[in-house]
């Protein structure tokens, strides 16, 4: 295994920069998820990384050493598609052992490694069937075996499980965390699916429109998006969005002050504030101060319930709580749990409440 940089890599194909000066450390044996919407440059990043793209400026290094000019193979990288692309012909045994054959390793050897990567995946009962008889979660495992039986020294994958139905999908997430872990094989996964990237990242690095936006454990994007972007692409349900305002120690939350019950930091610059549903308690309107809103839906999602509410014409997500049965039409107050809330400045970047904030980060 090795540790891997990329240092300021940039794309550009004519006028469009498809990745910007992107800097990112893969740390050995990680599991890295690149995440961001359609054609924000994830793909491009990854396939620089593979050696199937000539980036147009900046480096890729592999312990210390520039690998730019190396081909695909002399990188020693393994890659895995959306499209799945078997040997129709072969059978899975002679699929999976292809790239040892290649690199001519000896029989019993291989065959040691088939065995042992069919049990790991699960497809020991398939060795001699041909791809055509394999469901599209099985092919996918297939090729996923067939990446790995080369111990290769990172693991790239480019959405392989996008095509697959969601149940399938959630198992197949499962087993690849698993055998990561079991291989501590340094990997790279792209996915524009924010779900599938928190089940799956040891951290995540989430692009927007070619640039970086911030790299961090799946739980440090949660409770600190470095910007609005991240607060916006992160969580589902999405945060709640408001105006705000901090000064001489109250808070007006689009316009409607509230009386914050300790607040650190320097927070004059906050223009903007954004709370997750959980942030937000609805209780039923009285005299008190506060901003108001109507309950238009009641959202069961398994054992949570969503409340989304208008305020003022402004669509909100908020969670049902435990104590109090809010149903449809009624009238309720709002209370924000500011500290655990995330304020941003003019130009959408967070602003930090406490120096506790963030540990090990890093934003952009
Ligand atoms: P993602 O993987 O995040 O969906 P891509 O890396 O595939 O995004 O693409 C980033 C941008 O670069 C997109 O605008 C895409 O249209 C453009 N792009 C990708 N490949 C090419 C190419 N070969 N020629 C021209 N533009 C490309």
């Amino acid at each position: 295994m090795a540790r891997t940089e990329l240092d300021e890599l940039r794309k550009e194909y004519g006028d469009l920069v498809a990745v910007n000066d992107v800097s990112l450390t893969l740390n050995d044996g990680e599991f890295l998820v690149l995440l961001g919407p359609s054609g924000c440059g994830k793909s491009t990043t990854l396939r620089m990384l593979a050696g199937l793209e000539d980036p147009t400026d900046g480096e890729i290094l592999v312990d210390g050493e520039v690998v730019n000019d190396r081909g695909p193979h002399r990188r020693d990288f393994a890659m895995v598609f959306q499209q799945i692309a078997l040997y129709p012909h072969m059978t899975v045994r002679e699929n999976i052992s292809s790239p040892l054959r290649a690199n001519g390793v000896d029989k019993d050897t291989i065959e040691d490694r088939v065995q042992r990567t069919a049990e790991m995946l699960d497809i020991g009962e398939l060795l001699d069937r041909k791809p055509g008889a394999l469901s599209g979660g099985q092919q996918q495992r297939v090729a996923i075996g067939r990446a790995l039986i080369r111990e290769p020294r990172a693991f790239l994958l480019d959405e392989p499980f996008s095509k697959l139905d969601q149940k399938l999908r959630i198992q197949l997430q499962k087993e690849l965390k698993r055998l990561q872990e079991e291989m501590d094989v340094t990997t790279v996964f792209v996915t524009h699916d924010q779900e599938e990237a928190m089940v799956l990242a040891d951290r995540i690095a989430v692009m927007d429109d070619g640039e970086l936006q911030q790299v961090d454990t799946p739980e440090q994007l949660y409770r600190f998006p470095a910007n609005e972007f991240v607060a916006d692409f992160i969580g589902n349900p999405t945060m709640n969005f408001f105006e705000a305002d901090v000064s001489h120690g109250t808070i007006a939350v689009d316009g409607v002050p509230y009386d914050p019950p300790e607040i650190n930091g320097h927070l004059e610059s906050v223009r903007r504030m954004a709370a997750r549903p959980e942030d937000i308690t609805p209780v039923p309107a009285d005299d008190a101060d506060g901003l108001v809103a109507t309950v238009e839906l009641v959202e069961m999602r398994g054992t949570t319930t969503y409340l989304i509410v208008d305020c003022d014409g402004k669509e909100l997500t908020v969670l049902q709580p435990d104590e109090q049965r809010i149903g449809e039409d009624d009238h309720v107050r709002l209370e924000f749990d500011f500290e655990n809330v995330s304020f941003f400045d003019g130009e959408g970047d967070l602003v930090r409440q406490t120096e506790h904030d963030r540990t090990e980060t890093s934003i952009r």
